[in-house]
């Protein structure tokens, strides 16, 4: 028998309906053993996420304010669930010690969590298999942050001698008992953990999409479906803004080898997207595996005569760039010149020090400053080995005059990173993905 974790995202748990659907992908194939689920999301017909409530109930509490109907919405999206599913199921009990609790001053992680708890109760008295509650096995530090080995040991001993179970996504606790929360989609961390913890097959994230897009569908009409990526392809892509699953739940699955599906709950037929640690190079598309792009970037443009042979030149832009509490993103360079690539938040009051600090302490000949700069990162896999692709790349750029003002090729050869004005940025990305994928 083999293993899938299955974590199912909050549209795919929105409503009655929706819970059905996800009964129905589980007992499609019995290898679908452990399942972690989402709190409800938004829907056609629900337009709040159940987290966003119990947060809401938590900060009325704490600001003395009646709290009653919005607990109320929450109560009333299970009850919904349950009678549309028509499974005995009285949640009464557990729905008046979360409201008490919540009254009583529990902590904002607790209330949130409840959620997922919820939904977790439900699932497993649907699919009549255990549920295990994440304060058993994930465990967090005392500073808050998941502490990866604890969890593993709790997971292999709670979860290594079942058959399957449900074990709810997003918390987990402090050796105390404290209920913590991972940052908002952790539900997505959770099921990575529960993947490495039993040692799973794959790791199948059920969400409202089929797979990752070649391109932003908001940029580019209807873009192809990206069939396989590699673990490193997909962190070029999520870096740069394209986002499916939550940053952190890439780690856990990729040190352990197993592979993430990502499918879609409402077509359950279609075939998603691989994410593997290792993948040939494809010639499909040109090579390219998707393009993603992020605005708002600043680029600081140094250059200086002989650069190349004054010690210490590049160590004193960073130092300056550090002593001001900045970290940035790149620095390409050229014979005589160096750029610094920083999130423009990250300059927030605080360009001009920076500026005339470079200017007193690496004394360049020319220092410029480009705002309103965006990123776009064509990642590819098949670049690596594949000439021509980069001259693709600028060929398509030239032809519609967009000016490219600054590249950068990770040493991986994977990907090529490019600096464009935000104002050419959606045009830049039509065009490459134009180039390579012909429409
Ligand atoms: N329910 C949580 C949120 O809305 C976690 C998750 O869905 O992954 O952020």
């Amino acid at each position: 028998m083999g293993t899938i974790v299955a974590k199912f995202g909050g549209t795919s748990l929105a409503d009655g309906q929706q819970f059905a659907k996800v009964v129905r992908i589980i007992k499609e194939d019995p290898d679908r053993r452990f399942i972690v689920p989402s709190a409800p999301g938004r829907s056609k017909v629900h337009d709040h996420k159940v987290t966003d409530l119990l947060y809401l109930c938590h900060s009325h509490v704490a600001q003395s304010l009646p709290f009653d109907d919005v607990f109320g919405h929450v109560a009333e999206r299970y009850k919904l669930i349950i009678s549309e599913l028509g499974v005995k199921l009285d949640l009464g009990p557990k729905l008046r010690e979360i409201r008490t609790r919540i009254k009583g001053g529990a902590s904002s992680d607790y209330a949130a969590s409840r959620g997922e708890y919820l939904s977790g109760t439900v699932l497993a008295a649907l699919l009549d298999v255990p549920f295990v509650d994440p304060a058993e096995v994930i465990r967090f530090g005392e500073d808050g942050r998941l502490d990866a080995d604890a969890t593993q040991r709790l997971m292999e001993k709670r979860l290594g001698p079942l058959d399957g179970a449900v074990v709810p996504g997003f918390y987990g606790s402090k050796p105390d008992g404290e209920i913590c929360v991972f940052s908002r989609g952790g539900s997505d961390v959770t099921g990575a953990l529960v993947a490495r913890g039993v040692d799973a097959d794959v790791y199948e994230n059920w969400t409202d999409v089929s797979g990752l897009r070649m391109a932003d569908p908001r940029i580019v009409p209807n873009p192809e479906r990206i069939d396989t990526l590699t673990y490193r392809e997909l962190r070029e892509l999520s870096y740069m803004g394209a986002s499916v699953l939550h940053d952190e739940a890439v780690f856990p699955v990729r040190l352990a080898g197993i592979p993430v599906h990502i499918r879609n709950t409402n077509n359950s037929k279609d075939e998603g997207t691989k994410i593997v640690h290792e993948a040939a190079p494809s010639d499909r598309n040109g090579g390219l595996s998707g393009i993603a792009g992020k605005r708002d970037f600043t680029v600081i443009a140094l250059e200086k005569a002989l650069m190349n042979q004054e010690l210490g030149f590049g160590r004193r832009v960073l130092d300056v760039i550090a002593d001001h509490g900045i970290s940035y993103e790149h620095t390409p360079t050229g014979i005589d010149s160096l750029s610094v690539v920083i999130d423009s938040r990250q300059l927030d009051g605080k360009l001009n020090a920076v500026v005339s600090d470079l200017k007193a302490q690496c004394r360049p000949d020319v220092l410029e400053v480009y705002p309103n700069m965006a990123l776009i990162a064509v990642v590819g896999r098949a670049m690596a080995h594949r000439p021509g692709v980069a001259a693709r790349v600028f060929a398509s750029l030239a032809d519609e005059r967009i000016n490219v003002r600054m590249i950068d090729q990770g040493s991986s050869e994977i990907n090529i990173i490019l600096g464009v004005e935000t104002r050419d940025f959606e045009r830049s990305v039509r065009a490459i993905y134009r180039a390579f994928l012909g429409k």
